[in-house]
């Protein structure tokens, strides 16, 4: 069994190959996405979808599979493995640095946050958390992930609001500069702020 916690070619790259003797497990959206890719071979194409959640019952473990709305992008999964008490929690974590939020693939830096607070409400204290770009984690180093994006968004959108370039509001950023040290540098995590403003101008 594969599971694809959501569209992009990093994690959807392989499906044509394990298709061919494996299941494909994945939210309902990523389906509809890679349909919708022309090029994509129909043998990689998921072949069990969900909506909501999903509970499988393997290796003597029980793994709930929850959809996390209009995040990372429409279609992530976060993967909870219960007897383990280990929590994947896709792209939606990447420990230490600033994350890339899909605003076209139907993410939002609000949903983002949101789908991250709502779980953090439900996982217990010593879980052991996976996040897709960074080195394995513990429940801190998810809630300083969260509060890291809140912060710094707060400040991005007041710099927009002050009508500030992105030189300036990189100045503001300095004490999160290791934060940008990742794929998503400053100056891209600016960017993806300004475009999610523009796309929601009304989101809090
Ligand atoms: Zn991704």
């Amino acid at each position: 069994m594969i599971l694809n916690t959501h569209v992009h070619g990093d994690h959807t790259g392989g499906n044509p190959f394990f298709g061919e003797t494996g299941s494909i497990i994945a939210q309902d959206n990523v389906r509809t996405r890679l349909l919708n890719q022309p090029q994509f071979p129909a043998a990689g194409l998921p072949k069990l979808t969900y909506k909501q959640q999903l509970q499988l019952h393997i290796n003597g473990d029980s793994i709930r599979v929850v959809h996390l709305p209009q995040g990372h992008t429409n279609g992530d999964s976060v993967v909870l493995f219960q007897s383990a008490n280990v929590v994947h929690v896709g792209d939606h974590f990447f420990n230490g640095a600033f994350p890339y939020i899909d605003i076209n693939n139907g993410g939002s830096v609000s949903g983002f946050i949101n789908n991250l607070r709502s779980l953090l409400s439900t996982l217990p204290q010593d879980v052991l958390t996976i996040p897709r770009h960074g080195p394995m984690g513990d429940l801190e180093d998810l809630q300083r992930a969260v509060e890291t994006i809140e912060v710094t968004r707060s400040i991005i959108r007041s710099g927009i609001a002050g009508q500030l370039n992105d030189d300036q509001i990189a100045e503001q950023l300095t004490d999160y500069s290791r934060w940008g040290q990742g794929f998503i540098g400053i100056a891209r995590w600016i960017s993806i702020i300004r475009a999610d403003q523009q796309a929601f101008p009304s989101s809090s």
